[in-house]
């Protein structure tokens, strides 16, 4: 049919959709067999407080692809939400990070670091998600009171008495959350008052023009007044200039994460960079 509208042409897909299919594809393939053949790693970014000192850090999953190199998580994640491969991934993650943890508690000078591990709502809702968490503390004896679990809006739409008495089985055993990319879901003001957050982080995006952009300054205002008035930390994400941390500080944010105090690094370069 295709064929007979369009006379010799092949209609269905143009070469660049045939591409990205084709290449997403591909990606697919290679990411089942991307934790097998050792392909992950995490990255660590710092997060400072208004005095300088690192209180805590992010842990970033990174894809190093034998042929294209570092691959984004903002591409693969989706992906891997998509067919499910974010639930081997995400514990392959969480595992390695209480493994760090363990590491730092084990030294004075790192041991009162937080290490916040990103948690994606697939992962989070499978049934078993307080065992997967309470076997990985057990197996890696990695501290809970140190461990922050970031989780998003979109987990808060679900179930949210489930998701609720979830977060409320691993705050007992001390673990912290914090609720990530803060402004960008379809978030309702009630999920704050009813689940057991700790801390918010103000997404990058209404960071990135805080100075010359007054609807982002107004809502970055109202956000940290709103989460300290709420007794949670915040974070603000995406800080690269002195500038804007200037402004956090003056507006009553004292915690941040960016390139201004350093990439997401290997573990090696955490300390060094900064
Ligand atoms: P996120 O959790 O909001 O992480 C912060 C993102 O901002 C990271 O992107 C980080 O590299 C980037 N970033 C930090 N400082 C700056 C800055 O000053 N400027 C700019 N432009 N960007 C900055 P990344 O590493 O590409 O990760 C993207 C997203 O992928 C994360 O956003 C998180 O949602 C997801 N992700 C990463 N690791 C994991 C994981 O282990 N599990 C799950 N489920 N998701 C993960
Ligand atoms: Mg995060
Ligand atoms: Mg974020
Ligand atoms: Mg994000």
């Amino acid at each position: 049919q295709a064929k007979a509208a369009g006379g010799n042409k092949l209609r269905f897909f143009n070469s660049d959709m045939q591409t990205s299919v084709l290449e997403r594809a591909s990606l697919e393939g290679d990411l089942h067999q991307a934790l097998a053949r050792n392909e992950l790693a995490l990255h660590y970014q710092l997060q400072v407080d208004h005095h300088g000192a690192t209180v805590g850090v992010e842990a970033l999953l990174r894809w190093y692809h034998p042929q294209r190199g570092w691959v984004s998580p903002a591409t693969f994640i989706p992906l891997a939400e998509e067919n499910g491969l974010i639930v081997p991934i995400g514990h392959w993650a969480l595992k390695s990070a209480c493994e760090q943890l363990a590491k730092w508690a084990a030294q004075p000078a790192y041991s009162s670091l937080s290490l916040s591990v990103n948690v994606s709502s697939v992962q989070f809702q499978q049934p078993d998600f307080v065992r997967e968490v309470e076997g990985l503390l057990a197996e890696t004896q990695a501290p809970a009171s140190r461990l922050v679990l970031e989780v998003t809006e979109s987990l808060l739409m679900r179930e949210p008495t489930r998701v609720r008495n979830t977060m409320l089985r691993l705050r007992a055993r001390g673990i912290r959350f914090a609720l990530d990319d803060f402004g960008t879901g379809y978030s309702s003001l009630s999920y704050l008052k009813r689940l057991p957050l700790d801390e918010l982080k103000i997404d990058q995006s209404f960071i990135r023009e805080l100075l010359t952009d007054k609807t982002d300054a107004a809502i970055v205002d109202t956000t940290i007044l709103l989460a300290v008035s709420l007794g949670l930390t915040v974070v603000a994400e995406g800080v690269e200039k002195k500038e804007q941390l200037d402004w956090l500080r003056g507006h009553g944010c004292y915690r941040y994460q960016g390139y201004l105090f350093g990439r997401p690094t290997p573990i090696e370069y955490l300390f060094e960079t900064y």
